[in-house]
């Protein structure tokens, strides 16, 4: 099925890669029924709350072992899940998968400057992988995960839930369809009063930035599928006013992109005030958005012509899950490949490039 996220060079494009590059296997096909295998590598608070539940409900995908530096985290899952001995990794161990069938994807949900190695470790053990967003802090960290996932055949997706959720796809086909006209402008933000100050989320040797690399991206996101093109320059400021707190990453910032055509995009992501977490697309003959936007659950909108956007509340991680496993299954590319990842560091590193120097920087 073609994404309506993806433009249709991108989708073609990946097709054909697909199509010339990736293996049938043959142990799935063989075996109607099987569920996908998946690895959690980094058993925090996303993989707590809402992976492994959602795994529980998943239709296409079970959870099948555990990867932890935290020996008591081991035991608690494999009590609580029922997971056997030879499915529970460390990071030092992970080249071992290579000898367990059962494991068919690892998802990597570790801090983000921390992706690239679980991620190239698990494709060298033959794994696909599911990578959580940000997909890294540098656009070299991207390309080296997507080169280790291409040279073991297997495929990379990024986590990028809302690219299964339906009132975000509702404003996809809105703005594509040009229900309103063509699109002129979009203002998007997403941010949270942040709390421990020593969480990795602060250390940028961690987290690679601040708030624009864990929420901000999302703001991103929505500019790029709803226009369904890739900015042209960008500009941007950032903000400190808690030296302290924010000694290492930006409290807050804003950025401007134009798009092809002329569009133009306002984003904001901060981790100072709680509050903001929308979109609104403006056109030619009105306008249309959500708030909640990104949220895990209740997202919905409004039109400018009075219509409620309200569609099915889903579970997001299962969708984006159940999706990639029956990529898998089916030899068939992931709508959220590795190569969109890059893309929004790439735009993301120009957007810090031009708060740091006070100029416009060309994409
Ligand atoms: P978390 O801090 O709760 O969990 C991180 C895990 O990584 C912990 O289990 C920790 O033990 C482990 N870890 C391994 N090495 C570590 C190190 N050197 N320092 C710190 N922790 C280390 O974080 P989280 O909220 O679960 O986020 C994990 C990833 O998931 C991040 O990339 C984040 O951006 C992403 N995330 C995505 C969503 C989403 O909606 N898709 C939501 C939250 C987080």
């Amino acid at each position: 099925m073609k994404s309506p996220f993806v433009s249709r060079r991108d989708f073609l494009k990946t097709s054909t890669l697909a199509v010339a590059g990736l293996p049938l296997l043959g142990a799935l096909a063989a075996e109607p029924g099987r569920k996908i295998g998946f690895a959690l590598c980094g058993l925090g608070s996303l993989s707590t709350h809402q992976i492994a539940p959602a795994l529980q409900q998943s239709q296409f995908c079970r959870l099948a072992g555990i990867v932890t530096g935290t020996p008591a985290k081991a035991a608690s899952w494999k009590a609580q899940y029922n997971i056997p001995d030879r499915s529970i990794y460390n990071y030092d161990t992970m080249a071992q998968m290579a000898d367990n069938p059962d494991i068919d994807v690892v998802y990597v949900v570790t801090p983000n400057a921390l992706h690239a190695e679980s991620v190239i470790k698990a494709a060298k053990a033959g794994k696909h992988v599911l990578c959580e967003k940000p997909m890294e802090a540098s656009v070299e960290k991207c390309q080296q995960m997507i080169d280790a996932c291409r040279a073991a055949k297997r495929q990379l997706a990024v986590g990028y839930r809302l690219h299964f959720e339906p009132n975000n796809l509702e404003c996809v086909r809105l703005a594509r369809e040009k229900v309103f006209g063509g699109l002129k402008f979009i203002e998007a933000g997403f941010g949270f009063a942040i709390g421990d100050p020593k969480q990795w989320r602060l250390n940028r040797a961690l987290a690679g930035g601040g708030p624009l690399m864990d929420v901000g991206v999302y703001a991103l996101q929505a500019m790029r599928y709803l226009t369904g093109a890739e900015p042209l320059q960008v500009s941007a400021t950032q903000t400190v006013t808690d030296e302290i707190k924010f000694h290492d990453v930006e409290e807050s910032i804003v950025w401007q992109l134009k798009f092809p055509g002329g569009i133009l995009a306002n984003g904001m992501a901060t981790y100072r005030f709680n509050g903001i977490n929308r979109y609104t697309a403006y056109a030619e003959r009105g306008s249309f958005g959500l708030e909640p936007a990104y949220s895990y659950h209740g997202l919905h909108g409004k039109r400018s012509d009075g219509e409620a956007i309200q569609l099915t509340d889903i579970d997001q991680f299962q969708a984006e899950m159940d999706d990639f496993a029956q990529c898998i299954l089916e030899n068939r590319p992931t709508r959220v490949p590795g190569e969109e990842g890059l893309r929004d560091v790439k735009i993301m590193m120009a957007i810090y490039e031009a708060a740091r120097t006070g100029q416009a920087v060309n994409l």
